[in-house]
């Protein structure tokens, strides 16, 4: 699932949550839950494969995504150090893959991206049409922004 649904999603469980410590331990959850929807992601290939040299728009893609995220998060909630945690650790499963390709010999970083990826592979299916992939995300967008006001 792409950032922006996640990041939505965490602060809208950690705004209803009144326990913060089961709140952010529910926020994390919901990462790998969230991952269980049909969805279409834009490529990180370039990143994936370690094509340093054509990987810039790749991590400007994902910088966008979280800003994007942040951005609403901003207009709807205001700033919050709790609502910037929630966000934080939603997206550390992703942001642990992604270093996992940085450092495939860590082998912490292999266990959580192979069930990470395991995760994404059963719930996943491969050949949904796209406007289902993305309409899953738009889904989750509408329901964390209804649950965030
Ligand atoms: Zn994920």
């Amino acid at each position: 699932m792409l950032l922006t649904p996640h990041i939505l999603t965490g602060v809208a469980i950690i705004s209803k949550v009144q326990n913060p410590i089961l709140g952010l331990f529910l926020v994390f959850l919901s990462h790998y839950f969230l991952d269980c929807f049909p969805q279409k992601e834009y490529s990180i290939k370039n990143i994936r494969e370690k094509r340093w040299s054509k990987s810039l728009p790749d991590f400007l893609k994902v910088a966008l995504d979280i800003i994007f995220g942040l951005l609403i998060v901003f207009l709807i909630v205001g700033y919050h150090p709790i609502a910037l945690i929630a966000a934080f650790l939603v997206i550390t499963p992703d942001g642990t893959t992604l270093l996992y390709h940085l450092f495939p010999k860590n082998r912490l970083l292999e266990k959580h991206w192979k069930i990470h990826n395991a995760l994404n592979d059963i719930c996943q299916n491969k050949k949904i049409p796209v406007f289902w992939g993305v309409m899953s995300q738009i889904a989750v967008i509408i329901i964390a922004i209804f649950f965030l006001r």
